[in-house]
């Protein structure tokens, strides 16, 4: 799943800014593999990233959203606005 490297950017990877990902980065496009160690071609440090959720440059992991469908009676609705119009 990981890309390699282009020849021309392996140095910015290898020369120790880049760190290397970690196991919850497992299957993102934006690792890049440069001499069998994978980085991640977008931040430097992987880990921190996690470090407070997801991270929010993964494209293996969407984060859950829940939605709560709550019914409205429109007719309950138009009285309840009706009142608290009146009560003032
Ligand atoms: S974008 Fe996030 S999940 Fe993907 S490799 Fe980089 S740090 Fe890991």
């Amino acid at each position: 799943m990981a890309k390699a490297a282009p020849k021309d950017t392996t140095t910015k990877y290898t020369t120790g800014e880049f760190q290397h990902t970690i196991d919850k980065c497992e299957g993102c496009e934006r690792i890049i593999e440069v001499e069998t160690v994978k980085y991640c071609s977008t931040y430097t440090m992987p880990e921190s990233k996690w470090r407070l959720g997801i991270c929010n440059f993964a494209t293996h992991v969407k984060p859950e959203i829940s939605v709560s469908t709550l019914k409205i009676n429109p007719l309950k609705a138009s009285k309840r606005a009706a009142t608290k119009g009146k009560k003032k």
